[in-house]
């Protein structure tokens, strides 16, 4: 199983290969590949998660992303409740939380750019640019 943090559920869809270092793009690369094809169920969290576990800015389990901590709680925050007021599970098909996010919880340029707007990957995040 998977625990992924909230907002990284919409970053996956837009992965393209960029990240903070060698070993993070590595990480993520691998989860993405489970995650896209639905090898594996999913754990929604608002922490450090299996994406974060490579990531430089985890120290000790906490997100040292100065320029981005607060950015990316309030994203979680966004993402964990829309989710959790639809569907309330221990744990999720991973196709199944794309298909709410997608279809039901950000379905127009306004949803999304209320969620990304300010992130650093926007101009290279295809889930952002989806509805471009
Ligand atoms: S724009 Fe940033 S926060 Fe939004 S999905 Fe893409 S990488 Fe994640
Ligand atoms: S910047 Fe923070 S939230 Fe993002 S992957 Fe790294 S540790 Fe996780």
């Amino acid at each position: 199983m998977l625990k992924i943090r909230g907002h990284h559920l919409l970053c996956l869809q837009g992965f393209q290969g960029y990240g903070y270092n060698k070993e993070f793009t590595e990480n993520m690369t691998l989860i993405h590949k489970k995650i896209i094809n639905d090898e594996e169920y999913v754990k929604i969290t608002s922490n450090i998660d299996d994406i974060c576990k490579k990531c430089p800015n985890n120290n000790c389990e906490i997100c040292i992303n100065k320029d981005e901590n607060t950015k990316i709680l309030k994203m979680d925050k966004i993402v964990l409740e829309k989710i959790l007021k639809e569907s309330k599970k221990d744990y999720y098909k991973a196709s199944e939380l794309f298909d709410l996010i997608n279809n039901k919880l950000f379905t127009s340029k306004k949803d999304i750019e209320n969620i990304c707007g300010g992130c650093k990957w926007y101009d290279v995040c295809l889930w952002a640019k989806q509805k471009e």
